[in-house]
């Protein structure tokens, strides 16, 4: 069994992005800026915004940290975001979800201008991902493919199991890895919590992708000898012995499973930090873009 170090290869892809921001601002005074708007106190939220921010001023970019309490209003929170639309100096930016429950994350994920969606969310570059037209891939998903493609895992006519269809982790997972491309060439089965016989279904997975949100759900007995395993799941379960009262598991119980797949990445430091890298590496395309425009 290897485990896949999504820590490690995060690091890695980000000092290669390092290296191409120094070459921009060289040559051509151009500086990646992603900005992210951050709505309450959501403790999770908190810690992955400021992930983000920290990746941003690790890799060269501008980042700017937009936070707001819980009584913004609807209206309030879309006058930012258009005001980041028009603004030129931002190349990309993200609403961090959650939002309270006051405001319709439906209604400002289609505010954001698609050309500044680097969390790749907006439904035309959704539509765009599903015809294979280039766009901001959503970042999860396209933090998954990197491995898989870094790893050299092979996915050509393999059965892949989504669990879970949320619109930002499975049903694009679901369509990048059945997509005539590499990653992909899957035979992908999206599963969800209305699916029978959920076990049966998995033992004849090549490979899984889950991402239901809980904790330790997938266990040895339901994965074929020698799958791969890639873990979307960051599930908050208390612990008395930590010193946060709380540790960081995934969706699947990483040592029942480990011991009979091929491959599989950890709860904290597997798809985790290839999130924030995807989103640098929209951000970084989003810059080059208007260049070349
Ligand atoms: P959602 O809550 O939006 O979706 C969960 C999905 O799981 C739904 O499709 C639901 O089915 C399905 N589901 C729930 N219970 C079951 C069950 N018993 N059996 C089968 N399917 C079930 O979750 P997200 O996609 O937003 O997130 C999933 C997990 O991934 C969370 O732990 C989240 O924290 C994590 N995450 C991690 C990221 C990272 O960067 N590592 C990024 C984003 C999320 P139905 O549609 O029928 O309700």
């Amino acid at each position: 069994m290897q485990i896949i170090d999504g820590k490690a290869l995060a690091a890695k892809i980000k000092q290669e992005i390092k290296e191409e921001v120094a070459v921009l601002k060289r040559n051509h005074q151009v500086v990646p800026h992603l900005a992210a708007v951050l709505v309450g106190n959501d403790p999770a939220s908190q810690s992955y915004v400021k992930s983000k921010v920290r990746s941003c001023e690790l890799v060269g970019f501008e980042s700017t940290l937009i936070r707001k309490d819980d009584s913004i209003t609807e209206q309030e929170l879309l006058e930012i975001i258009e005001d980041l639309n028009e603004n030129d100096d931002v190349d990309g930016f993200i609403v961090q979800l959650p939002l309270p429950k006051h405001i319709d994350e439906q209604k400002v994920t289609l505010t954001i201008k698609p050309e500044k969606d680097v969390d790749g969310f907006h439904p035309v570059n959704f539509g765009k991902m599903t015809q294979g037209i280039d766009a901001f891939l959503p970042a999860t998903p396209m933090g998954i493919l990197e491995m898989l493609k870094r790893y050299e895992i092979k996915t050509e006519g393999k059965h892949c199991v989504v669990l879970g269809r949320s619109n930002i982790v499975g049903t694009p997972m679901s369509i990048l890895l059945s997509r005539k491309a590499y990653p992909g060439n899957a035979t992908v089965t999206i599963t969800h919590s209305r699916t029978k016989d959920l076990s049966a279904v998995l033992r004849s997975a090549d490979i899984i992708i889950a991402a239901i949100g809980i904790p330790e759900f997938v266990t040895g007995d339901m994965v074929k000898e020698d799958c791969v395993v890639i873990d979307v799941g960051i599930n908050r379960v208390e612990d008395s012995t930590r010193l946060k009262g709380y540790r960081l598991v995934g969706d699947v119980d990483f040592e029942s499973v480990s011991s009979r797949c091929s491959y599989i990445t950890p709860v904290p430091g597997g798809v985790g930090p290839m999130t924030v890298t995807a989103l640098l590496m929209n951000t970084l395309k989003s810059a080059k873009s208007k260049m070349s425009a």
